[in-house]
Order: structure tokens, then C-alpha cells, then sequence
């Protein structure tokens, strides 16, 4: 599903687009990058701009100090691509020299047709079409050599957490998604270049590794689990070989976008072990089975509630994410009331609930039985609301427990951090009124000491 906006150049005041004088001036090349959409599109933008500054760009902050600009967009709901559209032109208002690349890149005919101006339009992992396309607009000053690049490359997370991407594309053809479309089936890394990536990440100061993909639990199916060698070891391209192999580098492993499928009980012990966090980002989508086969989910068979009873018994701190949509066309209320009465019984830590937006090009806007907008808001707010006690009966026991604390900002009030069962930007805070002289990155005990619904207040111990 998509996440939060990730970064923005946005906000720098309006002046005419920039002469490329920079050759003559002999001063470094600038690029400014707007990133839209999920973490996976983040760790694309970070990809772009690491193979940009190893060739001597500098990054700009601003649209004003930028000589091109590069607009990373998302593609994934309505919502989303006039987001992107309208990043696209502000970025042409307050510069005029733009690339655009990303999950609406397949799209190029809108964009152009919303915005001839732009220089170039590429689609999702177009690595090197994005870097050409910058070449064209403003060539590089420098030989890759001189430019000092740090070997993890750089990220636009801060420096004590960072994404891992496992793979790319997806297997799976849910109804109301068209990233298969946009981005392929399943393309897995290679277990040695996965770990390569996280050790060099880990070296250079991180400390919460967040394994994403499209589907984290089928990581290495179309690889056929191929071994390949990392540490002079060989390792598989396998969910649970992958999560043994990252819970031995000493960081907080993060796994995201998992399916139900039963394989994914082996990892339950290396979390149990305290190997890797007992966190399982599981988008459920739905309870009811009907609206699941409508929706041709992964693992829609799976018998859910069992599997979470079991993997609490093995892992009984166990926190489960998960999002959900309310109003998919022909969802009854006999089926919102089978989600509310799944979701009481499941106690979920953290639920994240979207109202259905049909998406251009996916399969589910044939579907009859559409819900209409004053139901699905009805369902939404029900539903928030039964999550609200859960959530808060969940937090409310943590109270007078102590837990570790990775902190993620820290000045002379206070500090504010996140609990293994948090991730960033999605999930909650631990918030440490007064405790001063904490960094972003330190892990520490602190004793919980009052919740609401969704933070924690601890006091370091
Ligand atoms: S699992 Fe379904 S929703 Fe997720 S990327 Fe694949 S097709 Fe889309």
C-alpha cells in the first residue's frame, strides 16, 4: 500500500529556471530530487542519487539551487498520481528543467500531455535511463574517482535506520493493484548482494535494518533459492536463511510486507530468540473470505486467526501491522461486521485502514456492488474506532514494563524514540520527556510510564 511522502524539495521560492552555466563556471553539476510514494520508491530515489554523486553531483535542497531536477513519482492510487502530477509542476514552475521517473513514468503520454516542458520521462527502475536523462540536461564535471562517496551510498533516511530492498515486483495479481503492471513479477536479489548491502549499512553506523519488498516472504522463489556466497559462506536466496543471515549482524531487523504463508512460522523462533524484532508487517487487506477471494489475495486461505494465536505461543511479544481496506465493491455489512469481529479477536498493534479507490487499469473496477462513499465512511470510522480499544488496552499494558528504546531524535528537552514493536514513520513513539543527553541511534532501557491509543512515555532507566 502506499506509504507517506518521503521527501520534498518543495517550499523553495519561485524563480525563473536556472541557466546551465556550470561547465564554464567549473563548479559541480546540482540535482534536487522530489521522492514520492512507498519506502520502495524511496530506496529508488536513494539509488539514483548515490550513482549521481559518485559521478560529482552535488545535491540541492532547493529548487533554486538545483540545475535539474529529478521528480520520482508514484503511481499507485488516483490520489497518488495527482500528487505526483502536481509535484511534477511545481517542480517545472520553480525550476523548468525536470526528469521524471517512477511508478507513473508509465504514464509518460499524461505527464507530457499535463507538462510538455519536461526533459525526460522514465518508468520505475530506469536506473540508468534517469541517469542518462540527467547527463543530457547537465553533463558531469567530474571523474567518478575524485567524488567521495561512502561505500552503503547515500540514503535520505537518518543515519541509524535504513531500508533494505530484497527484491523487486510481485507474483501475485490482487484485484486492486496494478504494481505487478508497473514494476514486474517477483525479481529477487541475490542473498550475497542483500547481505553485501546490509553489512556495508551496518559498518557505517546503522542500527535498524527494514527489510522491504513488494512480498517479503516469497524473497527468492524465482531464484529458486539460489545459493550464493557471502563471508565465504553459502547462503539462500530464502525467507528464513535471509532473516538468519541479517539477525547475525547485531541490528534491529524490521520485516515488512509479509504474507501469512506457512513457512513464515520459521522465523517466529529467531524472533523469539531476540535475533530479529518480534514485528510482522502483515497487510490482511480484509477478514472476510469473500471479499479476500474477490480481492484474489495471497494466502486468502490461510486460517488467520489460528496462525497469530500460534505464533504468539512462540513469540508472545509479538506486534502485528497491518492495513486494511473497508468499501471494496461488493463488501456487505455482513462483511465489514466479520472484519470488525476478526479484528476485536485478533489484536493487532498497529492498523492502518484505507477507504477503496478504484485505480486506473486494475482489474477490481469491473467489479460490481460498488459501496457508496457515505458507507465506506461510515465503516472507516467504525472500524478506526474498534481498533482505538484494542490499541488501547495493548498500550495500556505496557505500562510499568521496561523496553528498549531506539532513539530517534534528541535535544535539550527531551527525547523521542520508538519501541521494537514501532517502525518508523508509521507507527508510534516513545516519547522521554526530559531525559537529556541521548543521540539518534543509541538503544536504551526505559520503564514505561503512562500510554494513550498509539505512544508510549517512558523514563530512561
Ligand atoms: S501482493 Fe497484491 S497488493 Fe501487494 S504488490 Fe502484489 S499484487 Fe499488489
Amino acid at each position: 500500500m502506499p506509504q507517506a511522502v518521503a521527501k520534498s524539495a518543495r517550499g523553495a521560492a519561485r524563480k525563473p529556471a536556472p541557466k546551465i552555466l556550470r561547465a564554464k563556471q567549473k563548479a559541480p553539476p546540482r540535482i534536487g530530487i522530489v521522492s514520492l510514494g512507498c519506502p520502495k520508491a524511496l530506496v529508488d530515489s536513494e539509488r539514483i542519487i548515490t550513482k549521481l554523486r559518485a559521478e560529482g553531483y552535488e545535491l540541492s535542497a532547493d529548487y533554486a539551487g538545483a540545475d535539474v531536477v529529478v521528480v520520482n513519482t508514484c503511481g499507485f492510487l488516483d490520489s497518488a498520481k495527482k500528487e505526483s502530477l502536481d509535484a511534477i509542476g511545481e517542480a517545472m514552475a520553480e525550476n523548468g528543467r525536470v526528469v521524471v521517473t517512477g511508478c507513473m513514468g508509465v504514464e509518460k503520454d499524461k505527464i507530457v500531455a499535463a507538462h510538455p516542458g519536461v526533459l525526460a520521462v522514465t518508468g520505475p527502475h530506469q536506473y540508468e535511463q534517469v541517469v542518462a536523462a540527467v547527463h543530457d540536461a547537465v553533463p558531469p564535471l567530474h571523474d567518478p574517482f575524485i567524488d567521495l562517496v561512502p561505500p552503503e551510498g547515500l540514503r535520505l533516511t537518518p543515519r541509524h535506520y535504513a531500508y533494505l530492498k530484497i527484491s523487486e515486483g510481485c507474483n501475485h495479481r490482487c484485484s486492486f493493484c496494478i504494481i505487478p503492471h508497473l514494476r514486474g513479477d517477483l525479481a529477487s536479489r541475490p542473498a550475497a548482494h542483500v547481505m553485501a548491502e546490509a553489512e556495508r549499512l551496518v559498518t557505517a553506523g546503522v542500527k535498524e535494518l527494514l527489510v522491504i519488498s513488494q512480498d517479503t516472504s516469497a524473497y527468492g522463489v524465482d531464484l529458486k533459492f539460489a545459493e550464493s556466497r557471502w563471508k565465504g559462506r553459502p547462503v539462500k536466496a530464502r525467507f528464513l536463511e535471509l532473516c538468519e543471515a541479517l539477525g547475525s549482524l547485531g541490528a534491529w531487523v524490521r520485516l515488512h510486507y509479509v504474507y501469512p504463508y506457512p513457512h513464515v512460522d520459521d522465523v517466529l523462533p529467531l524472533m523469539a530468540e531476540g535475533k530479529i524484532l518480534p514485528y510482522l508487517d502483515i497487510p490482511f487487506q480484509h477478514a472476510s473470505p469473500r471479499v479476500l477471494k474477490a480481492m484474489r489475495r495471497p494466502a486468502h486461505q490461510e486460517k488467520t486467526l489460528d496462525r497469530l494465536a500460534a505464533w504468539r505461543r512462540t513469540c508472545p511479544d509479538l506486534a502485528v501491522r497491518s492495513t486494511f481496506i473497508v468499501g471494496f465493491p461488493g463488501e456487505t455489512e455482513q462483511d465489514f461486521e466479520l472484519l470488525l469481529d476478526w479484528l476485536k479477536e485478533a489484536r493487532l498493534a498497529r492498523v492502518g485502514c484505507f477507504k477503496y479507490e478504484p485505480v486506473e487499469g486494475a482489474p477490481a473496477n469491473v467489479l460490481s456492488g460498488a459501496v457508496p462513499e457515505e458507507v465506506k465512511e461510515d465503516r472507516w470510522h467504525r472500524f478506526m474506532a474498534a481498533q482505538q480499544e484494542v490499541s488501547r488496552e495493548l498500550m495500556a499494558a505496557k505500562v510499568g514494563c521496561s523496553i528498549a528504546v531506539i532513539i530517534d531524535e534528541a535535544d535539550e528537552e527531551g527525547a523521542i524514540g520508538r519501541s521494537k514493536w514501532d517502525a518508523p514513520e508509521t507507527d508510534g513513539s516513545v516519547f522521554l520527556n526530559g531525559a537529556t543527553g541521548l543521540k539518534p541511534g543509541e538503544i536504551i532501557s526505559a520503564r514505561v510510564a503512562h500510554a494513550d491509543e498509539y505512544d508510549l512515555w517512558a523514563e530512561p532507566r
